[in-house]
């Protein structure tokens, strides 16, 4: 019988309750249970795919084509498995569904109600994952803090799951704050927000703490005792250098075997070796790569600039690490080079160049400059969806005498749309239906035999993710390719350029799609591998 753990959280938000959801999967998953993970996302949003990246961080892309929460990227991450987008569940979702439902007459002249009528919707959702596999865990973290209005259905609906005799156990991660002026680790927000929780009739079986240093006996006791949990079962997950090491955090902590005893299952496996050696070898990594990513999500401070390119910095990390050197990334502005292009010099301090996915027009031509520098001075670049489309923008300006070259997202009259709206989007773009209509998900390509792209993935079919409208336009492929670069993958029909790239510079690829998505911690993408090794070798 599948077991859930549901991960809510408590005090503040951005604790880091994804890492720690997914390093409570990866922890059981290392002990031999089979894990998947959901995410529940309170907001009315139908999807992620709406959501401007400062605001909510990476909109993570699924296999199937799902639009998610950046969280669903951390549990595929740890867990090394591929999780299809109906393991987000939003409030838009749940209530389209069940107004879709009352529409067709399918609540039988019922009046139709939060409760039931949504809690069930919710459940039948969360039991999803376990009707259609046979996992022994499902974790499922609830978006938010409790006390906030818009969780409240669902923590009601996980509330009668345990109830109605399902094997539940809650886990509720909260902020221990250290107060400098006192020197002290400070436990009453804990307290209040367990009270909250307590409130909906949710008892927890596990508190986690975060804090900056591990939480002492004297606040695990005070916890233990305000908040109705055993000592045992406070778990402390204070700051860790690297988030792969949180599951090791909570073996420590012995939550494994915690968690096995409240649901009488035995720990009979036991594959930590491979997982604690990786950890012990990264932190011990010495030599530095310098990576520069030049985007433009930027504007609102550095706190929240990683999160909007997480997957590229993990995959970067990820074939850092598989080449043993230790990831130095800079945030470069591209809006900077537009304002004065002598800042282009300063690339020559870094080892390689990316250009990551991106929408509209700011900071495209600072774009287009450190890519054209990068193609002139030897420095290794790796282009990613819209970083191949400027790519193919900078080449056909300037190396195939195509000065007014663009792509038509920034120029719709551009005299040479190299880049255009592939014929579908066009009707979906004037009727402005911009949900889930993008060229999203998994899509093959053939790579062209002996180049390099070919060698690196080591295949002559691949499959990676995508989420754009915008395509090279295949009227210029043939007079760009005359002029040296080579379209070394495209799709099935030959109609789509996939990757691009230019055999005679130490690294200069593209692709159309995001290899970031599909980079595992032991398994680094073979794009960003090639990538790395070029820079190593600078
Ligand atoms: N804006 C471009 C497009 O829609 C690129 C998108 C991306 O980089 N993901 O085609």
């Amino acid at each position: 019988m599948v077991n859930y753990i549901i991960v809510t959280g408590g005090v503040i938000s951005g604790l880091g309750k994804g890492i720690t959801t997914a390093s409570i999967g990866k922890i059981l998953q290392l002990h031999g249970y089979k894990v998947t993970a959901m995410k529940i996302d309170p907001y009315m949003n139908f999807d992620a795919g709406t959501l401007r990246p400062t605001e909510h961080g990476e909109v993570w892309v699924t296999e199937d084509g799902g639009e998610i929460d950046q969280d669903l990227g951390h549990y595929e991450r740890f867990l090394d498995i591929n999780i299809p987008k109906y393991h987000n569940i939003t409030t838009g979702q749940v209530y389209s569904a069940v107004i879709e439902k009352e529409r067709k007459g399918k609540y039988l002249g019922k009046t139709v109600q939060p409760i039931p009528h949504v809690t069930n919707e919710i459940k039948n959702r969360i039991r999803r994952p376990a009707d259609e596999s046979n996992w022994d865990f499902v974790l499922v973290e609830i978006g938010g803090t409790v006390g906030d209005y818009e969780n409240v259905l669902f923590l009601e609906a996980v509330r009668q799951m345990k109830q109605e005799g399902e094997r539940v156990i809650f886990v509720h991660v909260t902020y221990v704050p250290m107060l400098d002026a006192l020197g002290e680790a400070k436990t009453k927000p804990t307290q209040h927000s367990v009270k909250l929780l307590r409130e909906i009739g949710i008892m927890p079986d596990f508190i986690i703490t975060r804090s900056e240093k591990p939480l002492d006996n004297v606040r695990r006791e005070k916890i233990a005792m305000f908040c109705n949990v055993h000592e045992d079962d406070v778990i402390s997950n204070e700051d860790v250098d690297n988030i792969y090491a949180v599951s090791l955090l909570f073996e420590r902590e012995e939550l494994c075997k915690k968690i096995l005893r409240k649901l009488n299952l035995r720990k009979d496996h036991n594959d930590l070796e491979g997982w604690e050696k990786f950890i012990k070898k990264i932190r011990t990594l010495k030599n530095p790569v310098h990576i520069g990513i030049v985007g433009k999500y930027f504007d609102i401070g550095t706190s929240q600039l990683s999160d909007s390119y997480i997957s590229v910095i993990e995959a970067v990390k990820h074939a850092a690490w598989n080449n043993n050197v230790d990831p130095q990334i800079s945030w470069i502005d591209s809006k900077e080079f537009e304002k004065d292009s002598s800042k282009l010099r300063n690339l020559d301090n870094l080892d390689g160049i990316i250009v990551p996915g991106g929408f509209g027009h700011s900071g495209i031509e600072g774009k287009i400059s450190a890519i054209r520098y990068c193609r002139e001075n030897g420095l290794p670049y790796l282009g990613l969806c819209l970083g191949m489309q400027l790519a193919v923008v900078e080449y056909a300006r300037n190396m195939c005498g195509l000065m007014k070259a663009h792509t038509t997202e920034i120029d719709k009259k551009a005299s040479h749309p190299v880049i255009d709206v592939i014929p579908e989007q066009v009707t979906i773009l004037q009727e402005s239906r911009y949900g889930a209509t993008m060229r999203l998900g998994a899509y093959p390509a053939i790579l062209k035999k002996g180049s390099i792209v070919q060698k690196l993935y080591d295949s002559e079919k691949v499959s990676e993710r995508h989420r754009h409208r915008y395509e090279v336009n295949p009227e210029y492929v043939e007079k760009i390719e005359r002029s040296g670069l080579v379209f070394s993958g495209r799709s099935p029909d030959g109609i789509l350029m996939e990757f691009m790239e230019l055999p005679k510079h130490p690294y200069y690829v593209a692709t159309q799609a995001h290899p970031e998505f599909k980079s595992r911690p032991l398994k680094p993408s073979p794009l960003f591998d090639g990538f790395i090794k070029a820079a190593k070798k600078r």
